[in-house]
């Protein structure tokens, strides 16, 4: 049988294929810069390429790595020296965008950002807003049902989805391109490719359901004095402004004191505060928003809710209080630093986060822990500097976070994925009969095993 890589050439020809290193020079993902191992890098155009491809590495029974923008949070994106990539990056039209329906379609390799804003020139809203935004692709974001800053009132990446284009391992397209709101016509296909992180197929091309754009958008910092406080202000918010609050992110005091150092983000007020929390509404009412939005800020603080607000002035003072939420550069320093995304009912947080530090204090003295999250959905991170070169360290962080998260019935993983990295805990989340199944549909999809193998589970004997 002939090389792998010279008849992917041969297919691709041979400006579509880089080899090992060119593929070295570049880092393995956002988190990790060290170069990316792989016998490959293919770049398909289209659809019928990526199909040629595996129809290829299925025969050769080639292992496939999909690359979308690589901000995985959970090794994702991982390769080994013996892989093939397959990157969507030359997949990044944006085919049609339709204002009447309130669709559009688009290829798999589009940059999130890019997409936000050719919809927003028609006048539309693509509701899907992650911090990655300016790096990752809606490939990635499908894989991943991803979640970001607008779950609260959108849902996660699979709520705007209508119609998707998918390749099996085999080569087969799977072109399901619904474009409308109700299709009940058998089996919803594409689900079984929102959230399976690439081990079950690879995404081409998707239609997404488009939101009217908001023509007010009303933003406050605002302080909390404790985290009682938290669920009630979101309740009063939710009551008061109804289904327009889009964002409720709330930060820890020493999270936001970490990242308001010199040289890093100017703080917007005094930070020593026990609790901060970022809200947003989107609205359509340009008389009445903003004053409902500030009458129901100033209730907070009779209410006692709130102990201190700032409202940027304008649209560039309204970025710098969202850089403080997405920008925490300044906490990734002195490496290593680990990265968790949980999820866990919001009233069990406290007492959750409380267990979290005092196992932390326990294994791993010197460990410092910052907090934040997508509360309104019952997600939080955490950044823990470990401040120590333990090659134990990142076992006993996990421990320290995901063994208590177990008692309160949390999930390891709210919206990243389990990816390489956190495989041995997704049996914490998921039942052995639910794994089992997960194993078998990638019996049946991928038989070979070739398409990101070993990712979220190993598939046993
Ligand atoms: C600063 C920052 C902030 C972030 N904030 C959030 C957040 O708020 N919410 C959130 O959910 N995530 C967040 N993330 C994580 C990450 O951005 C998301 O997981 C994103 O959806 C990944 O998209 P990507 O294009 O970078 O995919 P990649 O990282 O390239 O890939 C992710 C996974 O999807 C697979 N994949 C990629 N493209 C395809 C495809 N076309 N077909 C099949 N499989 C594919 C890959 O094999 C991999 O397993 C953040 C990351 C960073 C760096």
């Amino acid at each position: 049988m002939a090389d792998i890589v010279a008849s992917l050439k041969q297919v691709l020809g041979a400006g579509a294929v880089l080899e090992r290193e060119a593929v070295a020079e570049r880092a393995t993902s956002y988190w990790d810069q060290s170069p990316t191992r792989a016998k490959a890098l293919v770049r398909p155009a289209n659809t019928q390429e990526i199909s040629a491809i595996l129809a290829l590495c299925h025969e050769y029974r080639q292992s496939v790595v999909t690359h979308g923008g690589r901000t995985t949070c959970v090794q994702g994106t991982q390769s080994r020296p013996d892989d093939i990539i397959l990157s969507t990056e030359r997949m990044n039209a944006i085919e049609e965008i339709d204002p009447i329906a309130g669709t559009a379609i688009i290829q798999a390799g589009a940059i999130l950002e890019t997409v936000q804003q050719a919809v927003q020139d028609k006048g539309l809203f693509l509701p899907l807003d992650l911090g990655a935004r300016g790096s990752c692709t809606l490939g990635g974001n499908l894989a991943t049902n991803a979640g970001g800053v607008n779950v609260l009132r959108y849902g996660m990446a699979r709520s705007m989805v209508l119609g998707l284009e998918t390749v099996l391992a085999d080569g087969t397209i799977i072109s399901s391109m619904n474009t409308m709101l109700k299709n009940n016509a058998g089996y919803d296909l594409k689900q079984l490719f929102i959230g399976t992180e690439g081990t079950l197929g690879v995404i081409s091309r998707m239609v997404v359901r488009l939101m009217p754009l908001s023509t007010t958008t009303n933003t406050a910092l605002v302080a909390l004095a404790d985290f009682a406080a938290v669920p009630d202000l979101l309740n009063h918010f939710r009551s008061q402004i109804g289904t327009t609050l889009s964002a409720f992110e709330v930060m820890w005091g020493d999270y936001v004191r970490a990242v308001t150092v010199p040289g890093a983000h100017r703080a917007p007020m005094d930070t020593g505060h026990e609790f901060y929390v970022l809200l947003e509404c989107h609205g359509s009412d340009a008389g009445r928003d903003q004053e409902r939005f500030m009458e129901v800020i100033e209730a907070a603080f009779e209410n006692g809710l709130i102990v201190d607000a700032v409202l940027p002035k304008s649209e560039s003072e309204r970025q710098a209080l969202w850089a403080i939420r997405d920008d925490f550069d300044a906490i990734l320093r002195p490496k290593p630093v680990y990265l968790y995304d949980v999820s866990l009912p919001i009233t069990k947080m406290q007492a959750y986060v409380a267990q979290v530090q005092e196992q932390l204090r326990a294994s791993l003295s010197n460990a410092v822990l910052y907090a934040l999250g997508h509360i309104g959905d019952g997600n939080l991170h955490f950044f823990v500097q470990a401040h120590t070169q333990d090659a134990n360290a990142r076992a006993l962080a996990d421990q320290a976070i995901y063994e208590p998260l177990q008692v309160v019935g949390g999930s390891v993983s709210a919206e990243h994925g389990i990816g390489f990295e956190k495989k041995t805990w997704l049996c914490q989340s998921r039942s052995a009969a639910e794994i089992a199944l997960m194993q078998t549909l990638k019996k049946t999809l991928d038989p070979r095993n070739i398409l990101n193998p070993g990712l979220v589970f190993d598939m046993g004997q």
